[in-house]
């Protein structure tokens, strides 16, 4: 059976479980126009595989496109797995992903929470826990983006991480949490179901008043960036540049040039070859040589950073 025709067989099924009915309306405060509008199941029987591995589930479909591609699954009771999404399924997709057809949306770690939003009308996606796939981040190019994770250590740390990540596709990113309270913080569903004025409006001034996320300065990163583009620099061009008053031979795409290096700068046969097919300086007396960096670094006796800079400032890079 297709994930599509089992997810329907799911939802038949849940409509039949009190037990299921309860948890979701009278625990999770969900109406039953929101729990018909996604769909969602619950698995007491089955002999396929997805049956048995999600038995004792509630079934929440992961759509794209229309398509059914996946099925997450909350366990109803005390388990230690408490949440789920098939194994064996490409897991590039975010549950409610249509909300990105929207400019603004709010990114949430679990499918109760974007029914509860979905309930107050939010517009709301879920990436299933609270790591996104690189794969996923193209999708928010653009987008205002809140993000709303559980308000715990785990759900504040992983926010901090996805920011920075969401950052690299767009400028408009926000974290947003619901004020703690003794004990531990909000969800999205335990917030709205133990309100009692008002939530939808207090939401509305927490996502108003968020500030956005400014990206991490990236020095370190910026620093190996050019260092890597150091080392592709062409040394030829370099030595060109570092020999220009000594009495070299030119061969186009490689120099011999008399070593300062060895025999106190004395030396006459030419044994530091620059160039070649792989880039790099070679003295072939002192048995020593490099990338374009390092060559730069070792003949003028300067820092890696230095020499990074005199190419960039010499040849350009
Ligand atoms: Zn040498």
């Amino acid at each position: 059976m297709t994930l599509e025709n089992l997810s329907k067989e799911y939802k038949k099924s849940f409509w039949k479980s009190a037990k299921a009915l309860n948890y979701l309306t009278i625990d999770r405060k969900l109406s039953e126009e929101v729990l018909d509008k996604f769909d969602v199941g619950y698995v007491t029987s089955g002999d396929d595989r997805v049956s048995k591995f999600l038995s004792g589930f509630i079934t929440f479909p992961v759509r794209n496109k229309g398509k059914t591609v996946n099925i997450y699954g909350r366990y109803l009771g005390d388990c230690e797995v408490s949440h789920t999404t098939l194994p064996s399924i490409p897991k590039d997709y975010l549950y409610n992903e249509e909300a990105l057809e929207k400019n603004a949306v709010i990114l949430v770690e679990s499918p109760i929470d974007v029914l509860t939003l979905d309930q107050y009308k939010f517009n709301s996606c879920a990436i299933m826990g609270t790591r996104l796939k690189n794969s996923l981040i193209d999708k928010f190019k653009n987008k205002l983006v809140f993000i709303l994770f559980d308000n715990d250590t785990s759900g504040r740390i992983a926010a901090i991480n996805l920011a920075q990540k969401l950052l690299q596709v767009t400028p408009k990113v926000h974290i947003v949490h619901f004020p703690s309270k003794r004990g531990g913080g909000d969800d999205p569903n335990s917030y709205f179901a133990r309100a009692k004025r008002l939530p939808d409006l207090r939401l509305k001034f927490l996502l108003e008043n968020s500030l956005p996320i400014k990206k991490k300065p990236v020095h370190k990163e910026r620093k190996k960036r050019e260092y890597l583009e150091g080392i592709d620099a062409d040394v030829v061009a370099i030595g060109r540049i570092l020999f220009k008053d000594s009495d070299y031979i030119d061969k186009g795409s490689e120099l011999w040039v008399s070593c300062p290096k060895h025999n106190e700068g004395m030396e006459r046969t030419r044994s530091l070859r620059i160039g070649g097919p792989k880039n790099v300086a070679w003295c072939f007396g002192c048995n020593k040589g490099g990338n374009a960096v390092f060559f730069v670094s070792w003949i003028l006796d300067i820092s890696i950073p230095e020499a990074v800079e005199w190419i960039r400032r010499e040849i350009g890079i």
